[in-house]
């Protein structure tokens, strides 16, 4: 199972994905948990990718090409993987086939979540994440049990750099078009599942259950 959830910023990749790996096994491989790590860390990366994060503009493609392809090759991901927030951009998309092909493999999934902009606005703008496990929360759509605690590791919920509001209106603009354009490219190949992203968490987790299943019951 090798999966790719496609989406803009705040669809709920993240949300989903948390659930989602943990039922189907297999590991979340998600670029922007990847790269906010390293500038935590401040590691040569980090800190070679801190401005693009900050202002929310795109990584380079050969640098997040080559950390994906450093991730894939980890023994976890032998085995299946759910790509979250990779690929951005046709070169990404095309490394990424390259990179599977080279093992005699390819996507089984690419998972299209959609959302209307004035609906990611919200969410983006009120969302408020888990430094320790990467859980997502939304003061209004989706709150902690208890108020600024992660319901999952009891760490404190912070708000994202990046979730200012300059800030996203930046990564709306770098990502809209970029994300027509890889639906288009894997709706062509026929992987393209679109998931209806603006109904509620649980409803959208039932779809895409069904999806990778491949049962529409
Ligand atoms: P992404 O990983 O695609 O950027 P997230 O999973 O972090 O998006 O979700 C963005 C925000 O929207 C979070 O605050 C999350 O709690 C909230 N959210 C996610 N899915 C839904 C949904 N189906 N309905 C309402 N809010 C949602
Ligand atoms: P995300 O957590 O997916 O919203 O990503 C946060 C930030 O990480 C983005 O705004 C980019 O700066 C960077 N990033 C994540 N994934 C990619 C990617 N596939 N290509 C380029 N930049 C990325």
């Amino acid at each position: 199972m090798q999966v790719v959830f496609l989406g803009l910023p705040g669809a709920g990749k993240g949300t989903q994905a948390v659930s989602i790996t943990e039922e189907f096994h297999i590991p979340h491989i998600a670029t922007g948990d990847m790269f906010r790590e390293a500038k935590a860390a401040k590691t040569p990366l980090g800190k070679e990718v801190q401005e693009y994060l900050d202002k929310g503009l795109l990584v380079p493609d050969e640098l997040t090409i080559r950390l994906v392809r450093e991730r894939l090759g980890q023994a976890d991901a032998r085995h299946g993987f759910l790509l979250d927030g990779f690929p951005r951009t046709l070169p990404q998309a095309q490394a990424l086939d390259g990179m599977l092909a080279e093992e005699g493999l390819g996507l089984t999934h690419v998972l299209y979540l959609l959302v209307s902009e004035t609906e990611l606005l919200q969410r983006l703008t009120g969302r408020r994440v888990c430094p320790d496990c990467g859980a997502s929360y939304h003061a209004a759509f989706h709150p902690p049990r208890s108020a600024g605690v992660c319901d999952r590791c009891g760490g404190a919920l912070i708000q994202r750099a990046d979730d200012r509001p300059e800030a996203v209106s930046v990564r709306l603009r770098e990502n809209l078009e970029r994300t027509r354009m890889l639906s288009e490219f894997y709706e062509k190949r026929g992987l393209l599942a679109t998931i209806d992203g603006e109904r509620p968490i649980g409803h959208v987790y039932d779809e895409i259950r069904q999806a990778l299943r491949g049962d529409h019951s």
